[in-house]
């Protein structure tokens, strides 16, 4: 049976106590931070050399942030703290925004990673009652192997799947009998639509919940998902600086994602000043991960634009909540001047039930202008012979585009399964204009 929690005296800690565990684990991270080529100049720059010279948390702000740049330039070992032979494990980011960062883990850290999983995967009542299918990508994406060592160290039976494969998928999900998945929000939509191919209803499947995370989903898409399956989705955050998925995660009550905070300090910044903004203002999440030996990051930039929870959650854990991730500050689009987020245009046309399972995002120019062309993919029902309906249903597409947006999309409708798919992160936006 999941308990109640996996660890409650860390996951019910008191704020003071949290925040004093915080300074203390800072101290060691910087000093681990200071036996590295990258940092002991940045850190010795500011007047700490050792890690009692960090005083208090607020110490935290004197220290500069540290980029996905500072991690390329750092390649392959200016970050390593640790004795090379003591590093059990390496992973790469799956480089959304360029060449892939390079992370190192001791077996300690490998541990701790697992340890914040187990706890995230407890919250959502998962346990070893369960069959869990990993359809994340095995190999230098920490989608794969970090979910796999947390449902295993929970007691779940792990199926290995990886990604891919529907009709394989579909095989084991009935003969073994899975009731938790992991998956992309974009893989399970696919999945469903095979399954529909097949003739197999999800509902009569034992399936009962997925972690979905690795790209941006609105809350109208997991609505979706949880329809379609009849299952509960849970939100999981992370990222492979930070170890990976665990980083936050949604409890039972699925609202806002509970940041391990005994693990990571967080910091939300407005994304121009980089500022600390106000509890519930939207801004750039900036970690520091405390705990990892082989790889200290100090005030990463992650790009992902959130906000904090105002407020407790009624579960009992202490630990802040984050929202939904809205978008990263560089998937941000300018479109005549206005800034639209994919996110937002997603919202709009998967609250629309005639909406099918896919839909592209075409950024050009026309002229001096630039044109933005929404594809949307139909249920196979709205395409009858009588055209009258379906430009009745563009129409409206495209009202309520302009409505959230304030900018007038072309909106073309194509039939199931004419728009690209992809097996990892789905690519949902192309953008001519940056072509030359
Ligand atoms: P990677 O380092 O390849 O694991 O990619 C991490 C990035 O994936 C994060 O910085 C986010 O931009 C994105 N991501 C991960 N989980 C989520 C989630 N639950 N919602 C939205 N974006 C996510
Ligand atoms: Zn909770």
């Amino acid at each position: 049976m999941a308990k109640r929690f996996w660890d409650e005296a860390a996951e019910t800690m008191a704020r003071p106590e949290l925040e004093a565990l915080q300074l203390e684990r800072l101290r060691e991270a910087v000093g681990q931070a200071l036996k590295t080529s990258f940092y002991k100049p940045r850190l010795e720059g500011i007047g700490i050399s050792s890690p009692g010279d960090v005083r208090s948390l607020a110490d935290l702000a004197r220290i500069p942030f540290t980029t996905k740049d500072d991690l390329r330039r750092a390649f392959p070992y200016g970050m390593l703290a640790a004795d090379r032979r003591d590093v059990v494990r390496m992973h790469a980011s799956s480089g959304t925004t360029g060449i892939p960062t390079v992370i190192y883990l001791t077996a300690g850290d490998v541990a701790r990673w697992t340890g914040f999983l187990a706890r995230s995967l407890n919250a959502t009542g998962a346990d070893s009652n369960d069959v869990f299918q990993n359809m994340m990508t095995y190999g230098l994406f920490t989608g794969g192997l970090g979910m796999h060592y947390g449902a295993e160290k929970v007691g779940m039976m792990v199926i290995p799947v990886g990604p891919g494969n529907a009709s394989r998928q579909l095989k084991l999900m009935k003969d073994f009998g899975t009731t938790t998945v992991h998956a992309t929000p974009s893989y399970l939509l696919h999945l469903h639509s095979k399954l529909a191919e097949e003739g197999i209803d999800p509902r009569d499947l034992e399936l009962k919940r997925a972690f979905c995370g690795a790209e941006p989903y609105s809350e109208d898409t997991r609505r979706k998902i949880e329809a379609l399956y009849g299952i509960e989705v849970f939100n999981s955050y992370g990222l492979s600086e930070m170890n990976g998925p665990g980083v936050a995660f949604e409890c039972e009550r699925r609202d806002g994602m509970h940041l391990w905070e005994d693990g990571y300090i967080l910091e939300i910044v407005d994304r121009d000043s980089l500022e600390g903004v106000k509890d519930g203002a939207m801004g750039e999440i900036v970690l520091t991960i405390l705990c990892r030996e082989a790889m200290p990051i100090l005030r990463y930039r992650t790009r992902d634009l959130s906000s904090v929870y105002p407020g407790e959650c009624p579960c009992g854990r202490t630990h802040r909540r984050i929202a939904r991730i809205m978008g990263r500050t560089d998937d941000m689009l300018i479109i005549n001047g206005i800034n639209v987020f994919p996110s937002q245009i997603e919202e709009v046309i998967m609250a629309m039930p005639e909406v099918g399972n896919n839909y592209l995002i075409l950024v050009e120019k026309d002229g001096a202008l630039d044109r933005l062309t929404v594809k949307v993919e139909i249920g196979p029902l709205a395409f009858a012979d009588d055209s009258r309906p379906l430009n009745a249903l563009r129409d409206r597409i495209r009202d309520r585009l302009q409505a959230s947006i304030s900018i007038n999309p072309r909106v073309e409708l194509h039939e199931p399964g004419m728009l690209p798919v992809s097996e990892g992160k789905a690519k949902r936006v192309v953008d001519e204009r940056t072509r030359i």
